[in-house]
């Protein structure tokens, strides 16, 4: 699938000196689209299955290249994620969600789920830019929820844990992004300090038709719950998958049946009007 071979495309294993070269020049040019308004944050509604209310939406950046149009954020995170620009893109993320949810005319705030990388957890940079962040903007620490992929969270040293430990003291939620992809137990995400476990969209696309798939959900969604953690479905393209999640008892939905990531200025009238999904 596209979206795994972006993942995997990064400038040192790339054997296609083209697809390399490619690879660079974009990477070369993220720190103008950020300053030039080229990237903005569209936002996907996460729905709860028991009170079928939306109760977050997940920032997903774009980039509308001035040559190439949108530009797929699989084709260049990956990249970024491999350099230090990966703390100031982060950085700019959150400001920008944050931003943007402050003009959501709603009753209800959902919380805001804004992914990071691995890297952004190795170093302190994080933690003192979500603190300034809360500081200055009011936002409360318990409306923002910070994802990382389960593959990324396997790469950070015991010793950043306390990391996640500290946000987690600022009242920040920390979700495992892409459950079911690497190859993390669940006994060793019982040591973690998070809250979320997302499971990824390929088991919960399989598993309406594939028993196997359909009894390992099963299992995980118990004993995620067992550990107390919240578990988020992603990728629920159709009502089958959607009432499958919820008979097993899964906590949330995310995915195209319920919504799309749609533009900040959509979103409000999106919040205001959704219910009985
Ligand atoms: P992700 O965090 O797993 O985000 C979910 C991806 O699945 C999004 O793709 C979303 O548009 C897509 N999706 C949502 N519902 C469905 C569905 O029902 N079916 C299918 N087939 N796809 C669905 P997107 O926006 O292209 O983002 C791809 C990946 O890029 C994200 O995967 C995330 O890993 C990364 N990414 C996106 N925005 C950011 C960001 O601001 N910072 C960082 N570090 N990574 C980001
Ligand atoms: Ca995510
Ligand atoms: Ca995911
Ligand atoms: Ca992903």
């Amino acid at each position: 699938r596209a979206r795994d071979r972006g993942r995997r495309m990064d400038i040192h294993n790339s054997h296609d000196e083209q697809e390399r070269r490619h690879a660079l020049h974009l990477l070369a040019q993220v720190p103008r689209a950020l300053d030039a308004g080229e990237m903005y944050l569209v936002y996907q509604p996460e729905l709860d299955l028991r009170t079928r209310t939306v109760v977050g939406v997940e920032a997903l950046i774009r980039w509308n290249h001035p040559e190439y149009g949108l530009v797929s954020p699989d084709q260049f995170i990956p990249l970024v994620e491999g350099t230090a620009l990966i703390e100031d893109l982060t950085h700019w993320v959150l400001d920008r969600a944050v931003h943007d949810s402050q003009t959501w005319q709603i009753d209800t705030a959902p919380r805001l789920a804004v992914n990071i990388s691995s890297r952004n957890l190795m170093s302190p940079a994080l933690i003192g830019h979500v603190r300034d962040l809360l500081a200055r903007t009011g936002f409360p620490g318990d409306r923002l929820e910070l994802e990382v992929t389960e593959t990324a969270l396997t790469e950070v040293e015991h010793a950043h844990h306390e990391l996640l430990a500290e946000l987690r003291g600022m009242g920040v939620r920390i979700a495992i992004d892409d459950f079911g992809t690497g190859y993390a137990s669940l006994a060793y995400i019982r040591k973690l300090p998070v809250d979320v476990l997302k499971l990824d969209r390929s088991f919960i696309q399989a598993a309406p038709d594939q028993l196997k798939d359909h009894q390992m959900l099963r299992r995980i969604v118990q004993i995620a719950s067992d550990l107390q953690l919240k578990v988020v479905g992603e990728g629920v393209e159709d009502r089958r998958m959607l009432d499958l999640l919820a008979d097993l008892g899964c906590d949330q939905a995310q995915g195209y049946f319920i919504a799309r990531p749609l533009p900040s200025a959509e979103l409000g009238a999106f919040l205001n009007d959704a219910q009985g999904l």
